[in-house]
């Protein structure tokens, strides 16, 4: 067994070391979770819904925790890591209410009953990535255990502090230890033996779309199911007719919002041609607001990027000659700082095609609404959106043409725990949250019960 050193991203400081597993943990702890789920799935659904309140319960009590573990392991800014655990109850209260809820259908037919059943997997793998560990985790493991399903979860190598927390607390709850194991360690290992156990029935996976496409690959050998939450490229799109104010204003908080290490980054702002130079001037004062820091002081809107590979893969994107209309602030000395970086590139740039992951976004002008929808569909992601406008039929309009599975008007909204979130194109497979996500770890049963005539 090898360990991994964590660094804390905004000092530099070594945090502690985390055990990797091997192979042969993964298999013993996916044995026990196949018994354990056996347990669950055969216990009363309110004692279901009890245990994940109870574990909601504990995780109310340990949101201060939680989010300076986060803020020390992720550099998330204090204000937003405890909205991050406050989001994991939230999402565990809501889904507590599902076992009792299951419900199939009784339908009509001629000879006897006909009823369905939404019968649990068994033992649900879940991969996640570093940029949000403890919220995108609990998407996974709370409907899948809600829906009768044991978990596996194999945390990301540089942010596997909360999760391993979360799987402490779940034992304080009063869970079975053995239904709720958080196995640390690399993806090449812990992760890809998920995809290739006979026993784990499906592989819940977030992060890039490279190792996406890799996984799908391999969940095919056994027709196993997979839920993908993948990478994104979205639009903002801004119209004339719009709040321009307060379009510009929000901008940079639809973009830069955990350093840019958002999945759902609108990082591509574009802007309608004759309002593009107005736009900007207002832009310029919004992105040097944001407030840069240390993530411990409250503050602080942005902290700084994950780790020294990511600075050196968001710092390529920004060469010396490129082209950069303004920049934000961000502290000197240790940690791995960037500031808010503002493009105006050709549309055919890769910081334009491709997900930087960071804080830096492109501004491109548009002509009229079909250029609009043609530039914000010219990506093979589609995972979120924004459009300005003030015309309703324009807004009614743009949103049902832009490909993508979360759009928001006037506004950056994307995540609610009860509305459903995914990707379309390569952004991702099936959908997360919402009130229909613990079916998604369920296999539809169908039986027919003979009744014979009365003799
Ligand atoms: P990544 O793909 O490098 O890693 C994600 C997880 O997969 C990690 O836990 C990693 O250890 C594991 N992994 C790596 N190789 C594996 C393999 N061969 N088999 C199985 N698992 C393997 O992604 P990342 O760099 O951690 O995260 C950033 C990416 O995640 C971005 O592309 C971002 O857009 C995406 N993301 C998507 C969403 C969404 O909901 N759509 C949310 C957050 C992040």
């Amino acid at each position: 067994m090898t360990s991994s050193t964590l660094i804390n991203p905004a000092t530099e400081e070594v945090l502690r070391s985390v055990e990797q597993l091997d192979v042969d943990a993964v298999d013993d702890a996916v044995a026990r979770a196949k018994v354990a789920q056996k347990r669950w799935a055969k216990a009363a659904p309110a004692e279901r819904a009890a245990g994940l309140r109870a574990f909601a319960a504990v995780v109310d009590a340990h949101v201060d925790e939680l989010a300076a573990l986060e803020v020390a392991n992720s550099g998330h800014p204090i204000g937003n890591a405890e909205w991050e655990a406050g989001h994991v109850r939230d999402v565990l209260q809501f889904y507590s209410a599902s076992p009792e809820r299951m419900a199939g259908k009784q339908i009509p037919v001629a000879g006897g009953l006909d009823v369905t059943f939404h019968e649990p997997l068994g033992v649900v793998g879940v991969i996640t990535p570093w940029n949000f560990p403890m919220t995108i985790a609990s998407w996974g493991f709370a409907p899948a255990l809600a829906a009768g399903n044991a978990v596996v979860i194999k945390p990301a190598e540089w942010t596997p502090l909360t999760t391993i927390r979360l799987g402490e607390l779940a034992v304080e709850a009063g869970l079975d230890p053995d239904l709720f194991q958080v196995l640390p360690g690399r993806g090449s290992v812990v992760g890809e033996r998920f995809v290739t156990h006979p026993d784990v029935r499906k592989v819940v996976f977030t992060g890039s779309t490279e190792v996406g496409t890799r996984v799908m690959a391999g969940a095919a050998a056994q027709v196993k199911r997979v839920t993908l939450e993948l990478g994104g490229k979205s639009a903002n799109i801004v119209f004339d007719d719009c709040d321009l104010e307060k379009a510009a204003a929000t901008a940079p908080y639809g973009v830069f919002d955990n350093a840019g290490q958002d999945c759902c980054a609108r990082s591509r702002i574009l802007v309608q041609r004759n309002v593009f130079d107005r736009f900007m001037e207002l832009l310029e004062p919004a992105v040097a607001g944001v407030a840069v820091g240390d993530p411990t002081d409250r503050g602080t809107e942005m902290g700084p990027l994950v780790s020294k590979p990511h600075w050196e893969s968001v710092r390529a994107y920004v060469p010396d000659d490129a082209p950069v209309a303004f920049r934000g602030s961000a502290p000197q000395g240790p940690g791995y700082w960037f500031a808010p970086t503002v493009l105006t590139p050709q549309r055919t740039d890769r910081t334009v095609t491709e997900e930087i992951f960071g804080p830096v976004v492109a501004v491109l002008p548009f002509d009229d609404e079909a250029d609009a929808i043609d530039l914000a569909n010219d990506s093979p992601y589609g995972l979120s959106g924004s459009i300005w406008t003030d015309n309703l039929s324009r807004a009614m309009r743009v949103s049902r043409a832009v490909e993508a599975g979360n759009l928001s008007v006037n506004s950056h909204s994307s995540v609610r725990y009860n509305t459903p979130f995914g990707g379309f194109k390569q952004s991702g497979l099936g959908r997360e949250l919402g009130p229909d996500a613990p079916l998604h770890f369920t296999e539809t049963k169908n039986v027919f019960y003979a009744v014979s005539e009365e003799s």
